[in-house]
């Protein structure tokens, strides 16, 4: 029997958001909506990063570096998209410091760039709180999750040096809900724009 209402649920469910980096050229800002930022160390391993599997881990027993990434969620109000943030362990130590000091990062508004311009050129981080009262956020969703569920997108599909599609599939918050949604074929262009990164960075 279908589950039938009047009313439909708040939000729809979503097991992915788009992950963005922080371009050479730019600024990249957004509010984070997860309280606070999870990262792991990660292999750039044939065209793209994985997790390093502490048991097992194929990169490590042939030699290939880990390096440490960290993840937040961050909405840009702008273009109401919800994204996953990426960023290196040097960004990561900043908003460590900042938390800290503010014990949540959620609602703060953060503002990335990379001062050289280059694609793995060191990033500066800026981050500010801001006046929430009259911006409704998106709640906070599980960053572990949805890596998981990216990551074995990732394996699922044949070892590729080019871009696939599935990895750069938008999930959006309240998508029914838009009411002039920016054609999927322009957002899907500026994720892949944000994830070719050839070092991951
Ligand atoms: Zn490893």
């Amino acid at each position: 029997m279908p589950r039938w209402t009047t009313t439909p649920p708040a939000e729809t469910h979503h097991t992915t958001l788009p992950i963005i980096r922080t371009p050479a050229r730019g600024e990249f800002s957004g509010l984070i909506t997860s309280p606070d930022q999870i990262g792991c160390p990660t292999h750039y391993w044939h065209g793209r990063t994985i997790p390093c599997e502490a048991n097992d881990c194929e990169p490590c027993q042939q030699g290939n570096p880990w390096r440490y990434h960290a993840y937040l969620t961050i909405w840009s109000r702008k273009k109401n998209e919800h994204y996953l943030f990426e960023f290196t362990q040097q960004a990561a130590n900043k908003i460590a410091e900042y938390r800290e000091k503010h014990g949540t990062l959620r609602g703060h508004l953060l503002t990335a760039h990379r001062p050289s311009q280059k694609p793995n050129g060191r990033i500066q981080i800026l981050l500010q709180p801001i006046d929430l009262s009259s911006i409704d956020i998106p709640r906070p969703v599980d960053i572990q999750t949805i890596l998981l569920h990216l990551w074995a997108m990732d394996r699922q599909s044949p070892t590729n040096d080019t871009p696939r599609p599935s990895r750069a599939k938008t999930h959006k918050l309240n998508e029914a809900t838009r009411p002039d949604p920016t054609p999927i074929a322009t957002i899907t262009q500026q994720i892949i724009n944000h994830t070719t990164n050839p070092n991951g960075d």
